[in-house]
């Protein structure tokens, strides 16, 4: 897009999108705080709040795979795992974690 044509939207009311690149109006357009001159469509917006939910997810994921670890580091120290009720529990846990 060239600068008259960006003129030209700007007269109309619009914009576009700098994450899908769709002309949009003004009113269907969020900008950022820091850089007002970047504006993103509403479906891009909750686009992007998707992708922060999986990227934090992933996070959290991340630190419950890491207790887990830990825990797992200490029942197989302490030899649970090897018990005769327990253990198998504790190795059916182990396998089903979903970390
Ligand atoms: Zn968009």
């Amino acid at each position: 897009m060239n600068a008259e044509t960006q003129t030209a939207i700007d007269q109309t009311g619009e914009s576009t999108c700098w994450c899908c690149g769709l002309i949009r109006s003004e009113n269907a357009l969020v900008h950022l705080g820091n850089h007002p001159e970047v504006a993103i469509c509403i479906n891009c917006v909750h686009f992007l709040q998707r992708r922060a939910r999986d990227v934090q997810a992933t996070a959290v994921r991340q630190r419950m795979r890491r207790a887990a670890e830990s825990i797992r580091g200490q029942v197989i120290a302490r030899g649970w795992h090897e018990r005769p009720v327990i253990g198998p529990a504790l190795m059916w846990v182990n396998r089903h974690l979903p970390w």
